[in-house]
């Protein structure tokens, strides 16, 4: 078992790859720490008239780029050290992708399945009170999004309370992103992580030379994949994987683990909970009472994409999988993740791979800010001209189109299309520049070393131009 902290193993991280780099040790020190931290605790009314005590924080990591973004956590498990250690991972994951902002996390102590929907309301409303009373939520200041227990409802009820605070601030709804779309959300937000995820794993799987060096071929139609946690990230990432040529072999949620050696249908199994409440006993997997044996599955890749922490010293020695890609935050220990480095074991670091819900939170945010939907101004003149160098190919040839097929072709970019395009495109350079510096950074180990590497490189740049540190 890891005797350190989380907070900790993002610092030893960022300390191996900082000794990389020959910045400014008061600089590095300023950047490692967290700038702001707020604790709160509120008084919430029960369904039944009881009160009850809730603890929960807001932590801005950095403030080199304004405002801070990150997500709220509910989790009975939340305590001051994740909410530090996952604002810390914010600010790193922003600049690997380059989006301006620091990094920022919030937490509730709380288990979403002891609350009734209206008691879940009023304590994201009081929550977010708290936040505005202290200036720590605003479009220019800090903006939260969804994470581990949350998702948009939330995020729409803080959205709600934040403008009926702020009436009359003409960007009120970038204050939260992650909104659902009739309320100012994005066209794609929901899928981002997972769709990322993909990205991601897909990106490096295409990598012939580093496949080789696992003993692997180049793509993913020979890769099984196991995924733990089928929530927001998980499961499209488990649906993104299967549809581009994987095969998911395991699954694991919280009431136990599904083992199909030859293959289940994610889709399928996504429809059975939604049925049935719970992934057991889905037809043609077996079912496992133990929720942790995912880890020893016989797959190439282990996606975790439920907790921090599940990965470590004493269970490492079990992961078969010659791939681990981090859907989930801090997944993998700091020693685990040397151990499966020694092995040879590829990981996909959670410090760039999860980044798709940030970058497409930036594009809600920059379209709250803009006022206008993406494609709005410009996919009926796209399309029109699409049509005319089309009718153009018609004339100068014997060739014509049938309207279905002029359809296809003369499509103009909707707002989803713009924004899935937007996310490969930064998906697949943020890795570049990753895989770059491990290849060429002198004593760089692994890539999770040189994503560090990469945002703080980035984020002593933001301190230069700030003109405070030299
Ligand atoms: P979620 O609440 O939507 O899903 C989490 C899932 O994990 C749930 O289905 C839950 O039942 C399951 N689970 C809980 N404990 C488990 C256990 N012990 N074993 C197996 N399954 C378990 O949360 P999410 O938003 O998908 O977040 C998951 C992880 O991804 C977190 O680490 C979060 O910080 C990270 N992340 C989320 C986002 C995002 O956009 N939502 C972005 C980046 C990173």
């Amino acid at each position: 078992m890891s005797e350190i902290s989380f907070f900790d193993q993002v610092s030893r991280n960022f300390w191996k790859a900082a000794a990389l780099t020959d910045h400014d040790e008061t600089l590095l020190r300023q950047i490692h720490q967290c700038n702001s931290v707020y604790q709160m605790k509120f008084p919430v009314k029960r369904d039944d008239g009881r009160i009850e005590t809730v603890e929960a924080w807001r932590i801005e990591h950095s403030h080199h780029k304004l405002p801070t973004k990150g997500g709220i956590r509910f989790s009975e498990a939340v305590n001051r050290d994740e909410v530090m250690a996952l604002a810390a991972l914010m600010s790193y994951k922003c600049a690997i992708v380059d989006v301006p902002y620091g990094g920022a996390k919030g937490g509730i102590a709380i288990d979403r399945r002891q609350y009734s929907r209206g008691e879940l309301e009023r304590i994201t409303r009081r929550y977010t009170f708290e936040l505005v009373k202290k200036n720590f939520i605003g479009p220019g200041i800090d903006v939260p999004a969804p994470d581990f227990g949350t998702g948009p409802d939330e995020m729409s009820w803080i959205a709600d309370t934040y403008m009926a605070m702020k009436a009359g601030e003409l960007n009120a709804l970038g204050c939260v992103t992650g909104k659902p779309v009739a309320q100012g959300g994005i066209r794609g937000r929901t899928v981002a992580t997972g769709l990322g995820v993909y990205i991601g794993i897909r990106e490096a799987c295409e990598m012939a030379e580093d496949m080789a060096a696992l003993g692997l071929k180049a793509g993913l139609g020979d890769k099984r994949v196991v995924v733990q946690g089928l929530g927001n990230v998980g499961s499209h990432a488990a649906e993104f994987l299967q549809d581009g040529g994987a095969t998911v072999v395991g699954v694991a949620e919280h009431d136990g683990a599904l083992l199909a050696p030859d293959g289940l249908d994610i889709h399928a199994l996504l429809r059975y909970r939604r049925e049935h409440g719970t992934i057991r006993h889905f037809p043609g997997a077996e079912t496992l009472d133990d929720r942790d044996c995912w880890i020893g599955f016989d797959c190439e890749i282990l996606v975790p994409a439920a907790l921090e922490n599940q990965i470590r010293l004493d269970n490492v020695a079990q992961v078969k999988a010659k791939i681990i890609g981090e859907g989930a935050n801090g997944p993998t220990t700091s020693e685990a993740s040397e151990a499966l480095n020694a092995r040879g074991v590829m990981v996909l670091p959670d410090t760039y791979l999860n980044a798709g819900g940030v970058v497409v939170s930036y594009f809600e945010w920059l379209k709250n800010l803009s006022h206008v939907r993406f494609g709005r101004l410009e996919r009926r003149f796209e399309e029109g001209a699409f049509r005319r160098l089309l009718h153009a190919m018609e004339k100068m040839s014997d060739r014509s189109f049938a309207e279905e097929e002029l359809k296809t072709l003369a499509h103009g970019a909707t707002e989803e299309d713009i924004v899935r395009s937007g996310l490969e495109d930064i998906m697949v350079d943020a890795f570049h520049q990753v895989r770059g510096i491990h290849r060429s950074r002198p004593g760089c180990p692994d890539l999770r070393t040189a994503s560090f590497v990469s945002a703080i490189d980035k984020i002593v740049v933001s301190y230069q131009e700030l003109g405070i540190f030299p």
